[in-house]
């Protein structure tokens, strides 16, 4: 059993490295997996956050440490891989979480914005992978976890190329998750719909009522409310852990239900 607080030891023993942890889905994930007694890597392009919540969890380092880290790096993500190996010793779970959104209409994106959301959202996945992959196959197991979208199989007009390249996460888990499967790795996605994080704030923002397109926003969904970053972190807990052996190049859709609400 894990001693840290309110934890059961879920991930004992294992260390997870997490994309993008500084804040929202990616910070309350660092935080779920510590407290199930995995030492945790913040793997984050933002120093000051990312080293604020490594210092919340462990200040003497010893079981989160921040480690600086751009998914658009090859070299980056590298560090990151081989930083972690000398600090841990193993890489035993990746969740790909870093992502940005990029929403346009198509014929007024830009070849720069295109490039910038492949750059994270899908390329930064794969790079990231492939640094912590030879660990991964060296140890006979390992478990990657990809956040996806519900935009990885629904499209919302005038959110061009997000979607485009959330489709292209759900290929990549996929084409992964049986590629390394035979050599004890998993690859999973999950699916989250609507999350209240900064980057929902921000969007709201972007609107000259916020308040309204919020509300709006919660009366979208059956449950009238949109998701918590916790409510992602606990599935990608689920996943990350011995408790999803058979699970494989799956997607969990965690949205509430409403993908599959019927619009009349
Ligand atoms: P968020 O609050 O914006 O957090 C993302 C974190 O990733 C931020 O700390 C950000 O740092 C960091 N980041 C950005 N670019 C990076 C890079 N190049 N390398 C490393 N880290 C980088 O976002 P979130 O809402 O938690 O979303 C996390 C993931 O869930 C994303 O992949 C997103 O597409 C997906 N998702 C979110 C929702 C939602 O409704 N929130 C729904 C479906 C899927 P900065 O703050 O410095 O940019």
């Amino acid at each position: 059993m894990s001693g840290r607080s309110d934890g059961c030891g879920r991930l004992e023993g294992k260390v997870a490295i997490i994309t993008g942890a500084g804040r929202g889905i990616g910070e309350a994930t660092a935080r779920a997996f510590h407290r199930e007694g995995a030492r945790v890597v913040i793997a984050e392009i933002d120093a000051a956050t990312g080293a604020a919540v490594a210092a919340s969890l462990s200040p003497e380092g010893s079981s989160a440490r921040f480690l600086p880290c751009d998914v658009r790096s090859a070299d980056s993500v590298e560090a990151v891989a081989s930083a972690t190996l000398a600090a841990f010793g193993r890489i035993d779970v990746l969740v790909n979480n870093a992502g940005i959104n990029v929403f346009h209409d198509p014929l007024e994106t830009s070849e720069a914005e295109w490039r910038r959301c492949f750059d994270i959202d899908l390329d930064g996945v794969w790079r990231m992978s492939r640094a912590v992959l030879p660990a991964m196959l060296d140890q006979g197991h390992g478990a990657i976890v990809n956040i996806a979208s519900t935009h990885s199989f629904s499209i919302i007009p005038g959110c061009f190329p997000y979607p485009v390249a959330k489709h292209g996460l759900l290929g990549l888990t996929r084409a992964l998750g049986i590629e390394y499967a035979a050599r004890g790795l998993r690859v999973n996605a999950i699916a989250p719909g609507y999350i209240e994080t900064q980057i929902a704030i921000d969007y709201w923002n972007g609107f000259p009522d916020p308040e309204a397109e919020k509300r709006r926003a919660y009366e979208l969904h059956p449950q009238k409310r949109i998701g918590k970053p916790d409510e992602i972190a606990m599935t990608a807990l689920f996943l990350a852990s011995d408790e999803a052996p058979f699970l494989n190049a799956a997607c969990i859709v965690v949205d509430g239900g409403r993908s599959v609400l019927y619009h009349e």
